[in-house]
């Protein structure tokens, strides 16, 4: 449980940390959080030579609309999305989420950022990013790029990130009246999801389903949209019968995992119930 030797570097300027990333590429990792990062370098899993610890960097962690989206920073933690009044009302299944997250203690270190750029298939910010469309900003030696969420994963803690190119920013759209809700089934020894489902629906004025986006964390070895339960809820009013039809495609097409927390056909039948269980919380509110 202690970690290898590696030297520890905290700039002050993006720039600064962006040549330190790119002179030591093969053998560096950044340090946001430390929720994730820490306790695989004190388990040797990740033994990097050289640690860029981007927590000093000002402005890395405003949450601010510009227009129809809001911009969070990378560094803003699970805490600061929770507590945040301005988020409850402009994009609420953000704080949703946020909740559910391990304990307060993790809370209040993890980061955003660090958790898009960890891709863990059982965190719980790809399903919700990915229910809301968002895009990532990252910034690395050629410049900045935003990359749509739909995108970025790649599969088991992979991304399309590369290892000298910092997340700094995720952007989402207000949400305005859609109905959303954060669910999960997860160990309490962990808090990690088995299965986590988030959900952001529109209802027009005579009360149908004008859009849906139902996001999938937990299941296989990356989030995904569920699209077959998106389409068979939009258009139609949403009654207790087709959301029960609708959740029981949760995992069409998917490769569904089994682990030491159940087997595929176990996961698969608890997507199906967590997928109806969060459209009618929803629904509800
Ligand atoms: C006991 C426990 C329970 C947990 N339960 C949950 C849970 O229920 N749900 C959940 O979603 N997560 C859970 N986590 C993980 C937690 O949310 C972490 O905060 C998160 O996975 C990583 O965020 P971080 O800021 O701590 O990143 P770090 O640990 O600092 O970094 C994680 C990885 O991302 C890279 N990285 C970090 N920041 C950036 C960046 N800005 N740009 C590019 N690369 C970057 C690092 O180099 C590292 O490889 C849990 C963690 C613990 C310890």
């Amino acid at each position: 449980m202690i970690p290898g030797s590696f030297e520890y570097y905290a700039p002050r300027s993006l720039s600064d940390a962006v040549n330190f990333l790119a002179a030591h590429r093969d053998d560096v990792k950044i340090l946001s959080g430390g929720q994730s990062l820490l306790p695989l370098m004190k388990m040797r899993l990740s033994k990097p030579g050289f640690v860029v610890d981007i927590g000093r960097i000002p402005g890395l962690d405003t949450i601010a609309q510009e227009g129809n989206h809001i911009v969070i920073g990378a560094m803003a933690t699970h805490a600061q999305i929770e507590y945040s009044d301005f988020l409850k009302k402009q994009c609420p299944l953000l704080p949703q989420t946020a909740t559910t997250i391990a304990d307060v203690q993790v809370r209040n270190r993890g980061t955003i950022g660090g958790s898009i750029a960890h891709a863990d298939p059982a965190g719980d910010w790809p399903a919700t990013i990915l229910a809301l469309d968002a895009e990532i900003k990252s910034v690395g030696p050629n410049g900045e790029r935003w990359v749509k969420c739909h995108d970025f994963f790649l599969g088991l803690l992979m991304s399309v990130l590369e290892p000298d190119e910092i997340v700094t920013a995720i952007r989402v759209p207000v949400t305005g009246n859609d109905k959303t809700a954060y669910l999960k089934a997860a160990p309490r020894s962990s808090g990690f999801a088995v299965v986590g489902v988030a959900v952001r629906i529109a209802v027009d004025g005579a009360g149908n389903c004008s859009r849906a986006a139902v996001g999938i964390t937990g299941v296989t070895d990356k989030a995904y949209r569920a699209e077959r339960v998106e389409q068979i809820l939009t258009g139609k009013k949403l009654d207790a019968k087709l959301i029960e039809n609708a959740a029981a495609e949760a995992t069409r097409n998917i490769e569904v995992i089994e682990d030491i927390n159940g087997s595929s056909e176990y996961r698969t039948q608890l997507t199906h119930v967590y997928a109806a269980r969060a459209i009618e919380s929803a629904l509800t509110g």
